[in-house]
């Protein structure tokens, strides 16, 4: 029996409700999956790692990272909702105490939902401590200036965390610092100091510019104190990338029970195509190699949960479950021959949307660069 049974039994049964048509009735028509984020959100999953005193259950990481997993392994796209995952995380350990009395309750109810999170830039892009949109203390409000790119889920978003930069880069000793988080009411901003403008893009995924014009925020929007902002998105950051890991792990495993079946169903020149090696080696591989990013996976959950610093975990286990989805695309897709292009198969769907995650949240360059600069003690290269 795997990890956390009852919950995936729990998960798998929901996505019964949304198979591979609704999924790719949605994607055909670039639509957000509504129906399926309500009902995910009404049976609690959403809300799964909000503390019981706030009305949610309470659960770590871990379960937070097999809800995930069993949605793509299922067939469908976490990308639609994991922004309220990594984003409560940040909400529950450094929110002041009246923000979590008031949000907290609301978002595991469904009332309120947290799906966006503004820290990329067009100019500045990885290279994050030179972002440049700044929120000024003036009285009671920070007036806030500047632009972001790629932020997603903010139409289907009543909230957003937004990195600015309170204390100018020249100001500050360290160039973490200076930098601060701020809970955006939508509502509120979209129309007054705030605009959105759609991205189109390979995945059906909600992602946009943004532009600030003299944006005013109360100042009980801050989180957490000023100038800290940075640690704070660093924090989230390995809840994040735990999480997309899951979620590879969901999606390769999908590739794999895919490939598995039409190899051994497929038949060509009087036998299934899953009887040449040729075939049926690639799969294997791919089977491994999603089973060691797993390891991984588990060792970074374990970690945050416990308490422990997850950087190099949560890194790592990223790098290699994004590796192996991928990987077992590739081979789903190659076992398929002309059938993995065809929409109705879902392949081609689930293809472009595990492709995603060697660039988003965060490059696979950028956590070489972590794991050679901090485990292994190599100079910066930038
Ligand atoms: C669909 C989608 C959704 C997204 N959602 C969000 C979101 O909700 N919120 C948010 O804040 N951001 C979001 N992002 C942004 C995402 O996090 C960035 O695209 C990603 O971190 C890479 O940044 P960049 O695109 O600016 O690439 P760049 O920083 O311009 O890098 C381009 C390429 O160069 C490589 N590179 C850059 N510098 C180095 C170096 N020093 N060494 C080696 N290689 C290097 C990178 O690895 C990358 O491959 C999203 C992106 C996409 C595509």
């Amino acid at each position: 029996m795997e990890e956390y049974d009852d919950i995936r039994q729990g998960v798998r049964a929901l996505c019964a409700h949304y198979d591979a048509a609704y999924w790719r009735g949605i994607d055909e028509v670039r639509g957000f999956p509504e129906d399926f984020v309500r009902a995910l959100t009404e049976a609690g999953w959403l809300g799964a790692m909000i503390p019981a005193e706030y009305g949610g259950s309470g659960l770590g990481l871990s379960e937070a990272s097999v809800i995930l997993e069993e949605v793509n392994r299922c067939g469908g796209n976490s990308g639609t909702v994991h922004g309220q995952m990594y984003n409560l995380f940040t909400l529950v350990r450094h929110g002041s105490q009246a923000q979590k009395d008031h949000f907290l309750p609301r978002l595991a109810s469904g009332e309120l939902r947290l799906q966006s999170m503004g820290v990329t830039e067009p100019t500045t892009g990885t290279d994050t401590t030179r972002i440049k949109t700044t929120a000024v203390r003036r009285g009671d409000r920070y007036v806030v200036n500047g632009q972001k790119v790629w932020i997603s889920r903010v139409q289907h978003s009543d909230l957003m965390i937004l990195l600015a930069r309170t204390t100018p880069l020249a100001d500050v000793a360290k160039k973490t610092e200076g930098m601060s988080i701020f809970l955006v009411d939508l509502r509120q901003a979209i129309g007054h100091g705030m605009e959105v403008r759609p991205i189109a893009n390979m995945v059906n995924h909600e992602t946009n510019e943004l532009f600030f014009d003299n944006l005013e925020l109360p100042v009980d929007s801050l989180i957490g104190e000023e100038g800290k902002g940075f640690r704070y998105i660093l924090d989230g950051l390995n809840a994040e990338r735990t999480l997309i890991a899951a979620e590879c792990i969901g999606d390769g495993r999908w590739f794999i029970e895919r490939a598995r079946s039409y190899a051994r169903e497929r038949e060509v020149f009087g036998r299934p195509i899953g009887q040449n090696q040729g075939v049926q080696f690639p799969i294997a591989e791919a089977h491994i190699e999603v089973e060691a990013a797993d390891l991984m996976r588990w060792r970074a959950c374990r970690e945050y949960d416990g308490g422990v610093h997850a950087g190099a975990s949560a890194n790592m286990a990223k790098y290699l479950a994004a590796k192996a989805s991928w990987e077992a695309a590739n081979v789903c897709l190659q076992t398929h021959g002309g059938f993995g292009f065809a929409c109705e198969y879902d392949v081609e769907r689930k293809f472009r949307e595990t492709r995603l995650y060697q660039v988003a949240p965060i490059s696979t360059n950028l956590i070489l660069s972590y794991v050679a600069e901090h485990l292994l003690g190599l100079p910066r290269s930038f």
